[in-house]
């Protein structure tokens, strides 16, 4: 059986890199969760892989960060081509372990190189600001230098684009950054490590440890290591958020969402049939911007919404992730199938209106794949707890909702906020909608508001914790210290100082606070 090992400076363990799996080291299960069968074994890591990796961070971080930000500029670049040169392989081994069809998993990665890409304008992110003359022959200028080492733990449902979300912005602030992917699919970050060292950065730049909580308790407690940013589920975010600040790194930490698309009555509702099919079913519902509940506005607008999903949504075609027919492919594993299935279960128990039940579903020649057939619930309300939680597949729950005002309530008293949208034509409802609603990141007509690389991406209450959002100009603010400087440079013939140079003209004045007046 395969095994998937650390990445330390420069090398995996079969190759000398300090990653083995020891003899009787953890190891875990990575499936393909379209046959149900396991096809490979992660070396689960401790805080001794760990300090191995830190020690080669380390040496290696220094030398990065001075290296100029042009040349580390060329690094991205060329790692960019190389990411685009394997797109294809790249976007079959991460289907294969994830179960997103190819198609979306090649969307995963792009997404993630179009951090890389906004990476290559890291000369000019770093700028600093400059003041002549704040005082008299006094300048006051500011620079951003990288934090030492960074590390990223990230979720299975982004295998590619969260660590490039995280690991493009810190590598060319110049930092050095260690990754703990997520356990379940932890080929691809591997493979990523890989080409960065191909497109020239040093060993010891991006290196990958594997693991489970004990590696990230081993990461959020080591002195060495300055910040960490995380992305996965609401609890352990804030878990790590706790613990990380705690031991006082500078910390991010992203969680959970339930995303609500609002439906005016005045909206396209074919438009929004086939928006809502791909938002809430694409990926299996298995993204942190999926858009899992709809809002429609009138019972009329409900019941009209209600009559063109049934049949697009049993239309739906699920298949095995290479199917490139497919819309979409099984869930992760099968403890999450069980769970998925259950949340029906509990919205059914709830009161809700089971309008289409994809519980039971299995895909002739892999009836031990993970998969859920897509499921429509109707009537769901507030008070469910199928509602209030994140479910993570393929479900869509129809919330009803009398007019505008009450729709906007909804997400904005939700315990999450990471994304939210409004489908109408009316641009004062989708004005006021954006400029009031409780949430972090919004779509007028867009289902999916992910945030372009150059903005940045971040949830509002229990979807993030800490206020600096990834990627963007928050992302280099997040992975750079900034420094002040205040300068003087007399005049040699003036020295000691005296009043017209700005410095202390008295004993006394050096007791006072310095003003520049
Ligand atoms: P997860 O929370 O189970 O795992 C995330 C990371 O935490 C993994 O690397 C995992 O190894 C580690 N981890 C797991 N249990 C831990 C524990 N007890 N202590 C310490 N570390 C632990 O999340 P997941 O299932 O991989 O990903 C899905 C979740 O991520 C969903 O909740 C989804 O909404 C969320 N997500 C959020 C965003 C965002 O930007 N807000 C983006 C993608 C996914």
């Amino acid at each position: 059986m395969r095994t998937i090992d650390h990445h330390i400076a420069g090398a995996a363990a079969s190759a000398g890199g300090g990653g083995a799996a020891r003899e009787g080291g953890r190891g875990g299960d990575v499936y393909d969760p379209n046959t149900g069968q396991v096809q490979a074994r992660v070396t689960l890591g401790t805080a001794a892989d760990l300090d191995r990796a830190v020690a080669a961070a380390q040496a290696a971080q220094p030398g990065w960060a001075a290296t100029n930000p042009q040349r580390r500029a060329r690094v991205m670049f060329r790692f960019k081509e190389l990411v685009e040169r394997e797109m294809e392989a790249l976007a079959r081994l991460l289907s294969s372990e994830h179960g997103k069809v190819i198609a979306d998993s090649r969307g995963d990665i792009q997404r993630g190189l179009e951090v890389i890409e906004f990476a290559c304008g890291i000369p000019h992110l770093l700028k600093g600001e400059y003041t002549q003359g704040a005082g008299p022959g006094i300048d006051v200028f500011s620079m951003r230098q990288p934090l030492g080492i960074g590390a990223g733990i990230t979720p299975f449902n982004f295998p590619a684009m969260i660590p490039m979300w995280m690991f493009g912005v810190a590598i060319a602030c110049g930092n050095a950054f260690l990754l703990k992917p997520s356990e379940r699919d932890p080929s691809v970050p591997v493979r990523l490590a890989e080409l960065m060292l191909e497109a020239g950065a040093p060993e010891g730049i991006l290196q990958v440890v594997h693991g489970d909580k004990e590696m990230v308790d081993a990461i959020l407690d080591h002195p060495a290591i300055a910040a960490v940013s995380f992305v996965g589920s609401s609890d352990i975010a804030h878990y790590v958020y706790r613990r990380g600040v705690d031991a006082g790194k500078r910390v991010q930490a992203m969680g959970g969402a339930k995303n609500h698309g609002i439906v005016m009555p005045d909206a396209d509702l074919d438009q929004v049939v086939a928006d809502l099919a791909g938002a809430a079913f694409g990926s299996a519902g298995e993204r942190c911007m999926a858009l899992p509940v709809v809002v429609p506005v009138g019972e009329q607008t409900a019941e009209r919404l209600r009559d063109k999903l049934i049949p697009a949504i049993r239309s739906l075609r699920v298949g095995v992730s290479a199917d490139a027919e497919a819309h979409y492919g099984p869930v992760v594993n099968a403890a999450h199938k069980k769970r998925v299935e259950e949340w029906i279960g509990t919205a059914v128990e709830e009161g809700a209106e089971l309008v289409v039940d994809g519980r039971g579903f299995t895909l002739q020649g892999h009836e031990k794949g993970f998969f859920v057939g897509p499921t429509l619930l109707d009537r769901v309300t507030p008070q469910m707890r199928s509602y209030q939680e994140e479910i993570f597949g393929p479900v869509l729950q129809i919330v009803r909702a009398p007019d505008f005002d009450s729709a906007l309530r909804l997400p904005s008293a939700h315990q999450y906020g990471n994304g939210v949208a409004i489908f109408t034509r009316n641009g004062h409802a989708a004005r006021e909608f954006a400029a009031r609603v409780n949430v972090g990141m919004v779509g007028i007509n867009v289902p999916i508001p992910v945030p372009i690389a150059y903005h940045s991406f971040g949830g509002w209450k229990r979807s993030a914790f800490g206020d600096v959002n990834q990627h963007g100009t928050e992302g280099v603010r997040f992975w750079t210290k900034v420094k002040t400087v205040t300068q003087r440079w007399p005049d040699g013939s003036a020295l000691p100082s005296g009043s017209e140079d700005g410095g202390p003209s008295r004993v006394q004045d050096a007791f006072v606070i310095p003003t520049m007046g």
